[in-house]
């Protein structure tokens, strides 16, 4: 059970003013932060990140929004954080998700659903090097 997860803070809960509110759902749960930054995604970026998903419909959408503004990336720590943030922050789609979790409360729907999470411990530990450097997740800084 792996302890690392990546959140993202999408553009458009930045650009609704969420920044905040969402940080303090996450450290509430319990959820330690790693390392976090506020960046604006490239074209060539957010296509690498989201190559998974390139043979989606909806893989030119997803680009164009990410790329719409910038972004919070954070690398989270917990025991079994994959599955207990992809809980707090709910389905993928709010209208799916569960009352009180991240995208019940701030994403506007199935597409602008303001946060991002990993699905496995394996694309985590990926993601997070997507966006922080070994010296950017400074280990046991305050322990
Ligand atoms: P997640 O793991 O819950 O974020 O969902 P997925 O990995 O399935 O999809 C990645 C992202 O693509 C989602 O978070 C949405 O921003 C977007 N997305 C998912 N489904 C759709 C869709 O049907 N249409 C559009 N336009 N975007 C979608
Ligand atoms: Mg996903």
């Amino acid at each position: 059970m792996g302890r690392k997860t990546l959140a993202i803070i999408k553009p458009d809960a930045v650009n609704d003013g969420y920044i905040g509110e969402i940080i303090s759902m996450i450290t509430k749960a319990g959820f330690k932060i790693k390392a976090m930054k506020m960046t604006y995604l490239t074209k060539a970026q957010a296509q690498k990140f989201y190559e998974v998903h390139k043979e989606r419909p909806f893989y030119g959408e997803l680009v164009d929004y990410m790329t719409s503004g910038p972004c919070v990336p954070i690398a989270l720590e917990k025991d079994n954080a994959v599955a207990d943030y992809r809980k707090l922050i709910g389905a993928t789609d709010p209208a799916e998700a569960e009352e009180g979790t991240v995208r019940k409360l701030y994403a506007r729907n199935k597409q602008f659903n303001a946060v991002h999470g990993s699905d496995s411990d394996e694309n985590a530990e990926k993601e997070v090097a997507f966006f922080f450097s070994e010296q950017e997740i400074l280990e046991n800084y305050f322990d």
